[in-house]
């Protein structure tokens, strides 16, 4: 496999990072997840501005320089070198080699940029879900963008929940209101209404925001009760896209047609069938 790594394309077996590297002690970092897809006009990355931005407002928050012009290039090499047209695409910025301290002045700062051929996060109509006993990072304390150190939140949340034998884990705060799974947000589908589960501790998802563009759907704030009574369920992100959600603990759902069918949009609306799909598409 080929890295993008500060400007140079290199295998990725001869690169290695400094053991004294701030961000693997402390998780000063800042990552992206974006998807690319084969479409009739060749290889194409869904919504790679906004993910961009989303990752400077990290970066910028972490004291790390971020291009989004270097960025962007940085990803096409980056596919192009893999020669990957249906893939998953990680950026990630970091404090490198300096002191122990905590203070990030002076460190090293590095950008690499990895794909892989698709990765599937929730696959299949399979999802079971759990209410984990974590509470999301607030956002008073960490917000809710995709900062390294932050998913070490997710981490323990994933890591009860598949102890359970579940796959997902959904954290729900303390009045009871879900916040979002481990690396996806949440809706629900009630009557025929769709309805995006709002949270402020959720990080701002791109795959929401397509989906309530697409659909219309209601963004508001909904109680665990309120989920638990829904006809549907559904989770999504990037790498998800949209995961129809089998239970939430002994709440099991149907075969879930609404999520199935926005499952089946979003494939061809990333694909670059559809007529709202062009904005969204960086050709590679
Ligand atoms: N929440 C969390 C915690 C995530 O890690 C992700 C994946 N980036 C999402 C939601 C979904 O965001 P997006 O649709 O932008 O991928």
């Amino acid at each position: 496999m080929k890295l993008w790594f500060d400007g140079e394309v290199a295998d990725a077996g001869t690169l290695q990072a400094d053991l004294t590297t701030h961000a693997m002690h402390y998780g000063s970092g800042v990552f992206e997840g974006i998807r690319s897809y084969a479409t009739a006009h060749g290889a194409a990355m869904f919504r790679l501005p906004d993910h961009l931005q989303r990752m400077r407002k990290g970066a910028e928050l972490l004291g790390i320089d971020f291009d989004i012009a270097q960025a962007t290039e940085a990803t096409l090499q980056a596919l192009r070198a893999n020669r990957h047209r249906d893939a998953y695409i990680r950026p990630l910025a970091w404090v490198g080699a300096g002191s122990f301290g905590l203070d990030v002045t002076g460190h090293a700062q590095h950008l690499m940029v990895a794909t892989t051929p698709t990765l599937v996060h929730l696959g299949g109509a399979n999802t079971r879900m759990t209410v984990s006993p974590w509470r999301r990072n607030p956002a008073s304390s960490l917000p809710p963008l995709k900062l390294c150190g932050a998913y070490v939140n997710s981490i323990l949340a994933k890591r009860e929940a598949k102890s359970r034998g579940f796959d997902e884990a959904l954290f729900v705060d303390d009045r009871g209101f879900v916040v979002e799974c481990t690396g996806a947000n949440v809706f629900l589908v009630k009557e025929g209404c769709v309805i995006a589960v709002e949270h402020r501790d959720a990080l701002p998802g791109i795959t929401r925001d397509t989906l309530i563009a697409l659909t219309g759907a209601v963004s508001r704030t909904v109680t665990l009760e309120e989920l638990r009574d829904a006809d549907e369920v559904f989770a999504c992100g990037t790498a998800a896209e949209v995961a129809p959600i089998a239970a939430v603990d002994d709440r099991t759902f149907g075969d879930n047609p609404v999520s199935r069918e926005l499952a089946a949009l979003y494939a061809r609306v990333v694909r670059g069938e559809e007529s709202v799909s062009q904005a969204w598409l960086t050709p590679v």
